[in-house]
């Protein structure tokens, strides 16, 4: 038996946050979240069809106006938020080389991927529980240890620097016992990953689904795929 928690994931209408909603929302009180409201509603609809009741909340990672607007409506109704997923993230077409792409892409790729994640944790602090779960959603693209290049540079330096907000906070959340970790997913089927992506959404979204409900809570500072530590 399940003890039903409240879960806010980020970027939820959609994609790999979608199917971490559908399948965590069989057992918790999920909140779907994103940037607009008719494509949120559109999948409280699809979820509903399942018997899976979910809440909305209007939130643009990338605006800091939108997170500090968001905590305040979540505040109105709810005192805890157990388990926060920072799973929205962008890739921009553009995204060839760190050298030649405008200064632009960057600068909005971190905003989404690396400040946001750090930005929301934060305008929610006040309401996560301790025990609690932060979760970054996050990418072997990210890594420092496998091999480097090929493919979207600015992307991947954003995922780096979430995997470093994740070791900091992580350091930080400790004495309240609020775990954080980030994971990676593999190449999912999603708009994101494309066709021949080799994941389905389900494997996707297994291991954040499993680090916000069954993982050790003592689990912190960590890099996984697959439910497995790999390496920074
Ligand atoms: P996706 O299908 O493109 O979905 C991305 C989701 O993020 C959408 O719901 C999108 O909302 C939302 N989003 C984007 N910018 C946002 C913002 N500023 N504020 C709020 N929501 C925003 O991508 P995905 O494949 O599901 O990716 C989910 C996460 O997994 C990302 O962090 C990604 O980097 C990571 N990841 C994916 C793969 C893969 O192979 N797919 C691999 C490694 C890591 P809109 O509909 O409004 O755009």
């Amino acid at each position: 038996m399940h003890n039903s928690k409240t879960i806010l994931i980020t970027g939820s209408n959609r994609g790999i946050g979608f199917e971490i909603a559908r399948q965590l929302g069989k057992h918790h009180h999920v909140i779907l979240s994103g940037r607009d409201e008719v494509k949120l509603q559109h999948a409280q609809k699809d979820l509903a069809k399942e018997n899976i009741e979910t809440e909305i909340l209007l939130l643009d990672v990338s605006n800091p106006d939108s997170i500090t607007r968001a905590a305040k409506e979540f505040g109105k109704t709810h005192k805890e938020l157990h388990v926060l997923i920072n799973n929205a993230g962008i890739g921009i077409r553009g995204d060839t080389s760190l050298l030649r792409n405008s200064e632009d892409i960057l600068n909005q790729t971190l905003q989404t991927n690396s400040y946001g994640p750090l930005r929301v944790t934060k305008a929610f602090m006040p309401y996560i529980t301790s025990p609690g779960r932060v979760i970054m959603i996050s990418s072997g693209g990210g890594s420092m240890s496998d091999e480097t290049g090929g493919w979207w540079p600015a992307y991947c330096v954003s995922k780096t620097l979430l995997n470093s907000i994740t070791r900091q906070l992580a350091y930080e959340l400790e004495p309240k016992n609020i775990s954080v970790n980030a994971i990676c997913p593999g190449w999912v089927r999603t708009d994101m990953g494309g066709l021949s992506a080799t994941r389905s959404v389900h494997k996707g979204a297994e291991t954040p689904v499993w680090l916000a409900d069954e993982a050790p809570q003592n689990l912190t500072g960590k890099f996984f795929r697959d439910k497995k530590v790999i390496p920074w």
